[in-house]
């Protein structure tokens, strides 16, 4: 699904050249559940953001489902981002003045299908994540693992093939960072493929292989 070959990103500040990505190189096969771990400033986001077409490598081959990234056109880029892939942020990304249900209605709302349908869907996806008795709470009424609950069902919705998670778990204790854990395993057993990316060890463990990286480089790939 995914293949990158010598990828590198670099940030020019004044007249200095940062490699956030340098010459990093991996595979990662359908039906996977990889975690990317490393320090902060190791280049983890910046890896994401190009895998889910946020953004683009200055040098070096991404192939995404065997096509190079530069040969797909810009609708082609968007669709892959809202239907393709499913984003989770460590800060969850929730509109604040709408309910659950809304805010996991909107992507399916994006996609042009009836105001049932979207209700419907949304529906099935929180009671999935668990929180059937929530659908018509705002942010602020939920907590913290709660409100990564209908993050998830949001990238959930639109039923992506790949799943990318920025640091999931970063905003929220150990023992609700486990159960999110435990959500995005039964998705990986669902049959998707689930990129994690975490600086906590203990969280990488969860998943059936590490990626590790270390100053813009795949340093380490370990399979449990
Ligand atoms: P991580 O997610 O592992 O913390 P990042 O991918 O965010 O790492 O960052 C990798 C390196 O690139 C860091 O040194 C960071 O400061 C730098 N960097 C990231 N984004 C930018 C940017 N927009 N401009 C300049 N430097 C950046
Ligand atoms: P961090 O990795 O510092 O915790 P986030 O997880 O909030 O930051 O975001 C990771 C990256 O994804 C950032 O570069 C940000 O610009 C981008 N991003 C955040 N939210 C969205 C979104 N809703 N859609 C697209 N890109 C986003």
């Amino acid at each position: 699904m995914i293949q990158m070959k010598n990828v590198s990103k670099i940030y020019t500040i004044g007249n200095e050249e940062l490699y956030a990505l340098n010459r990093a190189t991996l595979t990662i096969n359908d039906g996977e559940f990889v975690a990317i771990i490393g320090p902060s400033g190791s280049g983890k986001s910046t890896l994401m953001n190009i895998i889910g077409c946020l953004d683009t490598a200055d040098d070096g081959k991404y192939l995404l489902d065997g096509q190079a990234i530069e040969d797909y056109t810009e609708d082609e880029l968007t669709r892959i981002r809202n239907f393709k892939i499913g984003f989770v942020f460590q800060n969850f990304n929730l509109l604040p003045k709408n309910t659950a249900l809304e805010n996991v209605e909107l992507p399916l709302i994006y996609q042009g299908i009836s105001r049932k349908e979207c209700r419907e869907r949304a529906e099935n996806a929180l009671i999935r994540m668990g929180l059937s008795e929530r659908m018509d709470h705002r942010p602020s009424e939920l907590s913290g693992g709660q409100q990564q609950r209908v993050a998830i069902a949001r990238a959930i919705v639109t039923s992506p093939s790949l799943i990318l998670a920025d640091e999931p778990t970063g905003n929220l204790d150990h023992k609700t960072g486990v159960e999110i854990l435990e959500l995005f395993k039964e998705l990986h057993a669902n049959g998707n493929t689930i990129v994690l990316i975490t600086h906590d060890d203990g969280i990488a463990q969860k998943a059936e292989r590490r990626l590790r990286i270390l100053d813009g480089q795949v340093t380490e790939d370990t399979a449990s």
